[in-house]
């Protein structure tokens, strides 16, 4: 495509590859990506060239642009995206919260619970580690993210002013949506008919600008029915103030157990027939490992429902803390996490995947990085075909970015390629050449991409004797 008139602010990424439709492993070609005003304004090959010899006649017409020169290796793909992540309760383990005895559930909801307490009186320590979570996101890739933040009688606004005050410093480099969320129980026994403080303080926090979204964990209220409630309580919420909605669900392995997704979705349905749901908003279901035990017939008519009536829902995997905390009691710990590639291939369901938690009770384990859940989801789902990793990739950018409606997604459909007139938000990833590498072994070396403007790199430095001659560092 012939590139128009040029404003300021242009970036022009040159000898990189890109995903494309037809299977990336056979193209080895190479493109000059022309990026304004946030936009992408132009792609093109680089004539005939498989690596880099000379600069391309691209970058001479744009003479005040910011040149990218990968030199003919490395991939761009379309940003990383956080789609469920604890901004509040991240980085506390090993040292800022108990130790671990059993490693339980139960465990992780007191010893953080405790950590908690101890969170109002240390707003800079609350500040400190989720500006650290953030800034690494940022230099993995990430240039959007669903933050999670708590609001209860023991936190009540602390987690959300860090959360919003985080939002504000970083906003140039990441997007940062804060989702108010109620980790406890919205009602205080089994007798209560009515929400207790909990819900008044969230009903708060929803009100606050700079909120996007509004979430809970129904399964630790003390009653199904209550659980039942809880859901209303928090749609309701979502449709008064114009916000996502985002549940923790079905977050067990019990096949006695009712599946609330059912109960979710007639309420969402039932809301959108009778226009008490806005156009604009999303609900998010976060864990869902229930739904693994789902027959065929149940993940069919699921999806069906999804699918036909185009509800603005999306089930995010979190295997980092499925996979810990899911199976802990039995002799042979199932995979109880989301399988992303079957439910595409098998249901057409586009499932999103997120970190969620970064080292505290309840996800102890594992990088900040979105790009590990790729080679970690070709383990355990066995899922090691070109196609299978493009679909764990895509779960971790542009269905991501769907499951919390960001401007890019609303433009249906949506893919690893390219495309003129989209944002240009870009992860640069130095050491792969393709999708299927990229999933497989993700680059180290990145650049970060946000709105046509470079906002992180993260470089290889490092020294191996007898590698690199008498070269130190
Ligand atoms: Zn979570």
């Amino acid at each position: 495509m012939a590139p128009g008139p040029l404003q300021r602010s242009t970036l022009v990424i040159t000898n990189v590859h890109l995903a494309n439709d037809s299977g990336d492993t056979a193209s080895r070609q190479i493109y000059t990506l022309v990026c304004t005003n946030g936009e992408v304004h132009s792609i093109e090959a680089v004539n005939g060239a498989t690596a880099h010899d000379e600069p391309t006649p691209r970058v001479q017409i744009y003479p005040d642009a910011t040149v990218l020169d990968a030199g003919g290796h490395g991939i761009s793909l379309p940003s990383l995206c956080h789609a469920h992540i604890h901004l509040d309760k991240c980085l506390l383990l090993p040292g800022r919260c108990d130790t671990l005895v059993k490693g339980d559930f139960q465990e992780a909801l007191e010893v953080t619970a405790r950590a908690k307490a101890s969170f109002l009186d240390d707003p800079e320590d609350l500040y400190n580690r989720g500006r650290q979570l953030t800034v690494e996101s940022i230099k993995c890739g990430v240039t959007i993210m669903r933050a999670h933040v708590e609001v209860d009688k023991t936190v009540r606004m602390v987690c959300l002013d860090v959360g919003l005050r985080l939002q504000e410093e970083l906003r140039d480099a990441c997007d940062i949506q804060v989702a108010v969320f109620a980790q406890d129980p919205l009602f205080t026994s089994m007798d209560s008919a009515e929400p207790g403080e909990n819900y008044l303080l969230l009903c708060e926090a929803a009100r606050r600008t700079g909120v996007s979204a509004v979430g809970s964990a129904p399964y630790v209220e003390p009653s199904i029915t209550q659980a039942k409630k809880n859901i209303d309580l928090i749609l309701d919420i979502a449709y008064e103030k114009m916000l996502h909605a985002d549940f923790h669900l079905d977050y067990n392995l019990d096949p006695a157990s009712e599946p609330l997704v059912w109960y979710l979705l007639s309420q969402l349905r039932g809301r959108i027939r009778e226009g008490r749901w806005a156009a604009a908003s999303r609900v998010c279901v976060g864990h869902a490992t229930r739904l693994t035990l789902f027959s065929r017939d149940e993940w069919d008519e699921l999806a069906r429902i999804i699918r036909e009536e185009d509800l603005p829902l999306t089930l995010v995997g979190l295997p980092p803390s499925d996979l810990y905390m899911m199976g802990r009691d039995t002799s042979s710990p199932p995979r109880g996490t989301l399988d992303v590639p079957r439910l595409r291939r098998e249901h057409g369901l586009r499932v999103g995947m997120s970190v969620n938690n970064v080292g505290n009770a309840f996800t102890p384990q594992g990088p900040i990085d979105p790009l590990a859940l790729c080679p970690l989801g070709i383990a355990i789902f066995q899922a090691g075909t070109e196609e299978d990793a493009k679909i764990l990739l895509e779960s971790i950018t542009v269905d991501a970015k769907t499951a919390i409606q960001t401007l890019e997604s609303r433009s249906k459909p949506f893919s690893l390629r390219v495309k003129v007139g989209d944002r240009a938000d870009f992860v640069l990833l130095d050491q792969n050449d393709t999708v299927y590498e990229v999933a497989l072994r993700p680059s180290y070396v990145r650049t970060t991409i946000k709105s046509g403007v470079i906002v992180a790199k993260r470089v290889d430095s490092s020294w191996v004797m007898g590698e690199l001659g008498s070269q130190k560092l």
